[in-house]
Order: structure tokens, then sequence, then C-alpha cells
């Protein structure tokens, strides 16, 4: 065992480059996700869907408007034949086509109305498309931007965590095994095992650290823990 300070020293920096690892690790699964996943293309790509869905079922809708209309055309032509071809003589006969003529007439005229509607609807459609294909473009253009600044920054991280790692190695090799026992024990309590004081303040309790406490740090011959939370104290020289 070395000086105490140097013990609690030597396992604070053990915990920093576990932070430094963790921390490591962490940004680059969230690189690694942004290079893999865009939630701006994704929202993008659905409404793309959505709105061409929309705009198809708009589209069938006035080619079968279409349809019905001339349909009304076709059938209001057959009974201006037979109303001038003269096949029709009864009176009461007469009446019972000139009914089905306005009817058919009147049937052609909400039809073509309808159409009307339609054919605003599906020029409104095409509109909405363009813009979501012009956002969608965008967007992925943006995302593409932003790919080799990502895999720039994900060869960055892997390079820092395996030097990290690496020294981490060194470092924990160095250390006596029963104080390694003791940091990893308090770790699993605590979840952070080393207190620097800052301020006179145990930064894991943020409680004041008395004085005379303070005073036996700078002059302890063991390492020494928070009266509070029980941490080890670290007070960096
Ligand atoms: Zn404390």
């Amino acid at each position: 065992m070395g000086e105490p300070m140097d013990i609690v020293q030597s396992l604070y920096e053990l915990q920093e480059m576990e932070g430094d690892l963790q921390k490591s690790k962490n940004d680059l699964a969230e690189v690694i996700s942004r290079l893999d996943h865009n939630e701006g293309v994704v929202r993008s790509r659905d409404r793309a869907v959505r709105v061409k869905a929309a705009f198809t079922k708009l589209q069938l809708q006035q080619s079968e408007l279409d349809v019905d209309v001339q349909e009304a055309v076709g059938r209001l032509k057959d009974l201006d034949k037979r109303l001038y071809s003269g096949s029709t003589a009864a009176p009461k006969d007469l009446l019972a086509l000139q009914h089905e003529i306005k009817f058919t007439q009147e049937k052609h005229e909400g039809l073509e109305a309808k159409l009307l509607e339609k054919m605003e609807q599906v020029e409104a459609g095409k509109k909405a498309v363009a813009t979501i294909d012009a956002d969608l473009a965008a967007t992925e253009l943006a995302w593409e931007a932003e790919q080799p600044k990502l895999q720039q920054e994900q060869a960055r991280l892997e390079q820092h965590a395996k030097e990290v790692a690496r020294a981490y190695q060194a470092a924990e090799a160095a250390v006596d095994a029963a104080d390694l026992k003791m940091y990893r024990t308090l770790q699993k309590s605590k979840g952070m095992a080393i207190a620097k004081v800052e301020r006179g303040m145990c930064s894991g309790c943020t409680i004041a650290v008395p004085s005379h406490e303070l005073q036996q740090l700078r002059t302890a011959t063991t390492p020494m823990r928070c009266s509070s939370c029980g941490r080890f104290l670290f007070s960096p020289r």
C-alpha cells in the first residue's frame, strides 16, 4: 500500500476512466443510431406514404365520377333520341320520358358539379404530394450530408474508447487487489465510490466535510471516508 491519498487518487482515476468509458459507449451508441436511423426522415416518409395514398384515392374517385358522368351523358343521348324519333307517341309515355330526361339532366348536373369539386381536390392533392416529396428529399439530403461527420465521430469515439480501455487496464493492474476490492464493494452500494472534496464539500452527498476532518485528510495515514455518505474522500493536491 502506498500513501493513502495516492491510493484514493489511483482509485479516483479508475473511477474517472470508468465514467469516460461509459460516456464514450453512450455517445457511440447515439452516433450509430443516428447513422442508422433519422427521425425526421422516418416522419417524412410516413407522411409521404399517407399523402400519396390519399391522392391515389382522390384520383380513383375522380375516374369513377368520370365514368358516372359519361354514363349520364350516354343515357341522355338515348333518351333524346327516343324523344325525337317519335316512337313514343302516347301522351302518358311521353310525359314519363320527359320526366326521365329531366331527372337524368339533374343527375348529370349533380355529377358534373361533384366531378369539378373532385378535380379541384385532385389538383390540391397533387400539390400536397409535390410538397411532401420536396420535403422528404430535403430531409434525406440533410441526413446524407450529416453522415461523413457522424462517421468521423464514430471513428473518433471508437479510438478514444480503445485508448481509455487500454489505460484503464494498466491503471487497474497497478492498484492493490485489496484496495480494488474495497473500491468495488463501495461502488456496488454507492454507485460512485470516491468523492472529490470540492470547496470543503463531499461531492458524493454535497454535505460539508467538518473542518477537523479536512485537516485529517491532509495528514491521514489511511484512506478517509465521508462521515455522511461513507464514500472515500479524495482531495486533489
Ligand atoms: Zn459524502
